[in-house]
């Protein structure tokens, strides 16, 4: 069974028929029950009546009386001696064992087996002079029965009219939608995102429909921002790949002068670099893209990991003319902050102020905590960035207007690197930049600071 309308509808089916069948035989049992109680209740009632006639004057003519009083009612009567002798009768049938049996009884029923049975029956006892039966024919509790079955069997046909309409709205309602998101599931696998489901509220199968539109938009978005990455990536890749295929070509002639050949030559070295910056960056990214990234986040002193960033990075300050200054609180500070990570972070943007500020400038390194956070900014005096360019810096390969022209300059990847790090450090980076003072990156690292108890003894 492979529609789930048809299962729906089934079970609702089987659920209806099976409450229906319940209902049935209690219903139909209680009601019968009730009924053949309220004819029994009021045979006695009737044959109480002629009782009490018959206590006041037990005479042949009265007793002939009560018989012809029954024969015109749908009820009949026999009225009996002591000894069980019918006196009077308004039936023709023999009753002997049913009497002989009412005798026994003082007041009460004598048959009630309706089933089986033409009559059921009550005795009332007349005190010391005879009984008198009551007799109800059967055939109308019969009659009520097979109208009661015959109730039954058409609710029974209405269920089965109505699983069919269920079956009908179920698979409008429901599979239908279904179908159209199963559909539109197969499109986006073959690669087509155009799709768009209506809207059909906001129940799950609503929510649902719009968890696909919206799944179908990203996956359109990321296909377009994967093309523009690609187109980005070979368009970065062409221009300096050119340029070591001309000046190649160019070197390799015979008669070019020493010098020129030199000169060449370091173009074609700084492409090379540019190439490999270019890939290494790329792969950094592909590597933080990948799904499960994950840091090693580990508790180091603060101090000997700046000590040791300021060892590094030193020699290239000096060697552009430019100080490196670290200010940080004296006390003693324990991070848990992956130390490898962090470094790409801070060497990508003291890279940048390598790149961007003139000779005789000063980079600062300033740290400081707040509760268990950690802030450190990487403040420049170099040339800042301009206004328009503030809000794309962090986007993949986009770089400052001017940087075009310099000589460093870089693969317009190493922002977004940082701003990716940084996010799986569950940080923030801002940036506050003019021409005149420089550049200030901040980025904060959320709980990156251990309390005392949390940390190691050196
Ligand atoms: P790039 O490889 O071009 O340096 P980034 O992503 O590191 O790429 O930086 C993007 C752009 O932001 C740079 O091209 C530059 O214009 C600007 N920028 C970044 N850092 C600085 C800085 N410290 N001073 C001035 N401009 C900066």
């Amino acid at each position: 069974m492979k529609n789930l309308s048809v299962k729906l509808g089934l079970l609702f089916f089987l659920i209806i028929f099976t409450l229906e069948l319940f209902l049935f035989f209690f219903l139909h049992s209680s009601l019968v029950e009730s009924r053949v109680e309220e004819e029994l209740f009021s045979l006695q009632s009737r044959g109480d009546a002629h009782k009490d006639t018959l206590r006041t004057s037990f005479e042949a003519d009265t007793i002939q009386h009560v018989a012809l009083m029954e024969r015109e009612a749908s009820t009949d009567v026999i009225v009996t001696n002591l000894k069980g002798s019918v006196l009077a009768s308004s039936l023709s049938l023999d009753m002997k064992k049913i009497i002989s049996s009412g005798m026994k009884l003082q007041n009460g029923v004598v048959e009630n087996d309706w089933e089986n049975q033409p009559y059921i029956v009550t005795v009332s006892s007349i005190p010391n002079q005879g009984y008198v039966f009551m007799f109800q024919n059967t055939n109308s509790i019969q009659t009520l029965i097979d109208r009661l079955n015959n109730h039954f069997f058409i609710t029974g046909l209405i269920t089965a009219f109505l699983t069919i309409v269920i079956i009908i709205l179920l698979s409008i309602a429901l599979v239908r939608p279904l179908n159209k998101m199963k559909e539109a599931t197969i499109q986006i696998k073959s690669g087509d995102f155009s799709i768009s489901l209506p809207d059909i509220g906001n129940d799950e199968l609503g929510k649902l429909a719009k968890t696909i539109n919206l799944l179908a938009s990203e996956l359109k978005h990321l296909k377009q921002e994967r093309s523009q990455f690609l187109a980005n990536i070979s368009h970065e890749l062409k221009t300096p790949l050119t340029y070591l295929k001309g000046y190649a070509d160019i070197v390799q002639r015979k008669e070019l002068p020493i010098e020129e050949r030199e000169k060449y030559l370091s173009i074609i070295q700084e492409e090379a670099k540019r190439i490999n910056t270019l890939v290494e960056d790329l792969f950094e990214l592909a590597k933080i893209d990948q799904y499960g990234f994950k840091m090693k986040k580990q508790p180091i002193h603060l101090s000997d990991f700046l000590a040791h960033l300021h060892h590094k990075f030193e020699p290239a300050f000096h060697h552009q003319s430019m100080r490196l200054h670290v200010e940080m609180p004296k006390e003693n500070i324990i991070v848990n902050i992956d130390s490898a990570r962090v470094e790409q972070i801070l060497y990508n943007l003291l890279d940048n102020s390598l790149k961007y500020s003139q000779t005789a400038t000063e980079t600062t390194l300033k740290i400081w905590t707040n509760t268990n956070d950690l802030y450190i900014s990487i403040v420049d005096n170099g040339s800042g960035i301009q206004e328009k360019d503030l809000p794309h810096i962090f986007k993949r390969f986009y770089r400052g207007t001017y940087s075009n022209h310099s000589s460093n300059v870089g693969s317009g990847l190493g922002l977004s690197i940082v701003k990716e790090l940084v996010n799986a450090h569950n940080g923030d980076i801002t940036v506050k930049s003019n021409a005149k003072t420089g550049t200030t990156f901040t980025i904060m690292l959320k709980g990156a600071v251990l309390n005392e108890k949390d940390t190691f003894s050196r």
